[in-house]
């Protein structure tokens, strides 16, 4: 690294907002996955100016530039790997700007934690729903970033379905804003589309401005436990077929059941095959209730033998807590763990969740399979030691068949979790010769000289 860029970063940034120790380099190196790499420096801007000018910087030098929420992400995106260069990470950037109640928006800067978000409009009776399992540890930035979605996406949609408009850093270092307050706006090309989901190749996310919708004032949650996958994934889509949209509609296998009940001790029936966590929410409680009782006898009608229905706000939290616990509990199970995030259209999931089981099978590695199954989005997770590498071998060979399973039924490589590294060697079969040379000439008309997060999302 140019020592020039460090004394330029220092003036603009202050002692403060550089990072170079070991300790922080290692801090910054590494996101939910288990890849790792060492960025050459940090810088944690206060303000969209010093992005711009830490931007030019980096232009001006051709010095690589990974920008960084909380490093929750699951596809290795935010690892400043393959060129090390500067991590910029947004976390100070964590002042949200404005809420205007008459029009139901937030305007926040990228590094607000979603939870706080979520809590800070929920005071005034407004609602955020995109709700990422990770919505304690990541920013509102890095969700945009992701196009994060969660449980409540069901019924009311993924991050990019609330972003209204976005301040972006460009890769020259000028200033982009993007949409704004009107509901409804064709005035040039959706270019808030173009940067959710674009994982920081693009631009850099300084601030947002998210459409809110009103709190749905009552929520009722039931949990059916099955004999069968097969008996609750076709529930999923029996539900649905019967015009019930449910806020939530989760899957968990056996095996995802087990880890939570391991390392939680929260009381689940560790017997069944798969358990479906169901919940409808709405400003009329009649119809809530009349909704979730629908659900319930549905489930009874295709082979669940308990379903319990929370009768009380602990009662459902504790449900919650289950599935919300997933992640954390999977990482006790083994030493590595390699979680997918396919989708499949709705009626696929019978098939996809049969064929996933033949994979593990034929592998012999654990596959727990839990996920979004109301919205077809599954999250296979791999369980394996990365220090053996006969099962390091398997796990790639098993994520080659996951992807292969999934886009033979018209799926495809991720719901939420984006590309990265770690799909990037897939992308082509998945989207076409075509549609890589479209991305690309985005990418390149964005980014002429490659600095904003090089190597993820397309083969080099
Ligand atoms: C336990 C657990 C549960 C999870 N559950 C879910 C879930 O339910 N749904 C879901 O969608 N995801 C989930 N995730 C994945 C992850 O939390 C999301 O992808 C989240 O959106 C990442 O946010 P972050 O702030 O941590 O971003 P990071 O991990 O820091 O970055 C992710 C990507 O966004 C880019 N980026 C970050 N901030 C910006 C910015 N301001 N401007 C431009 N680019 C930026 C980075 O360069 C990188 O490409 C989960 C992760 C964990 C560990």
């Amino acid at each position: 690294m140019h020592s020039r860029l460090i004394d330029d970063l220092l003036k603009i940034m202050g002692e403060k907002g550089v990072l170079f120790t070991p300790e922080d380099l290692a801090i910054y190196g590494y996101d939910g996955t288990f890849v790792e790499a060492q960025p050459d420096i940090v810088v944690v801007p206060e303000t969209t100016e010093q992005v711009s000018h830490i931007v030019k910087l980096a232009a001006e030098t051709h010095t690589p530039i990974v920008p960084r929420g909380m490093g929750s992400g699951l596809a290795a995106a935010s690892v400043p790997y393959p060129k090390g260069g500067i991590v910029l990470c947004l976390t100070r950037m964590n002042h949200i700007l404005e809420i205007d109640q008459e029009n139901a928006t937030v305007k926040a800067e990228a590094g607000v934690v979603t939870a706080d978000l979520q809590a800070a409009v929920e005071k005034l009776g407004l609602f955020y729903p995109p709700d990422p399992s990770s919505i304690r540890h990541s920013t509102i930035g890095g969700n945009v970033a992701c196009n994060a979605g969660g449980p409540r996406c069901l019924k009311y949609g993924v991050t990019g379905d609330y972003v209204l408009g976005l301040t972006v850093v460009l890769a020259d270092g000028r200033v982009l804003k993007t949409g704004g307050k009107p509901i409804k706006d064709v005035t040039g090309y959706d270019l808030n589309g173009l940067f959710t989901g674009s994982e920081g190749t693009l631009g850099i996310v300084t601030e947002v401005l998210l459409r809110l919708i009103t709190k749905p004032r009552y929520a009722k949650t039931a949990w059916a436990e099955f004999s069968s996958l097969g008996g609750a994934s076709r529930t999923v889509t029996a539900i649905l077929a019967a015009g019930i949209v449910p806020a939530s509609l989760e899957l968990m296998d056996q095996t995802a059941v087990r880890c939570v009940e391991e390392a939680m001790h929260l009381g689940l029936n560790t017997g069944v095959e798969a358990s479906l966590i169901i919940e409808t929410d709405g400003a009329d409680e009649p119809t809530v209730i009349r909704e979730i009782n629908a659900c319930v006898k549905i489930c009874q009608g295709s082979g669940a033998y308990s379903v319990k229905l929370a009768q009380s706000e602990a009662e459902r939290n504790a449900l919650w807590k289950a599935r919300r616990s997933m992640s954390p509990s999977l990482a006790r199970k083994a030493p590595n763990k390699l979680g997918e995030d396919i989708t499949v259209p709705r009626s696929a999931i019978p098939e996809v969740v049969q064929r996933l089981r033949m994979i593990s099978n034929k592998y012999g590695l654990p596959l727990v399979i839990f996920g979004h199954a109301g919205d077809g989005n599954l999250h296979p997770n791999i369980l394996f030691d990365k220090r053996q590498p006969e099962q390091w071998a398997k796990v790639e060979q098993m994520v080659g068949d996951i992807f292969d399973a999934s886009l033979s039924l018209g799926g495809t490589l991720s719901g939420e979790h984006g590309v990265g590294l770690l799909k990037r060697p897939y992308l082509e079969r998945a989207l076409g010769p075509v549609s890589i040379d479209v991305q690309r000439a985005i990418k390149h008309a964005l980014d002429p000289l490659n600095i904003l997060n090089p190597g993820k999302m397309f083969p080099e």
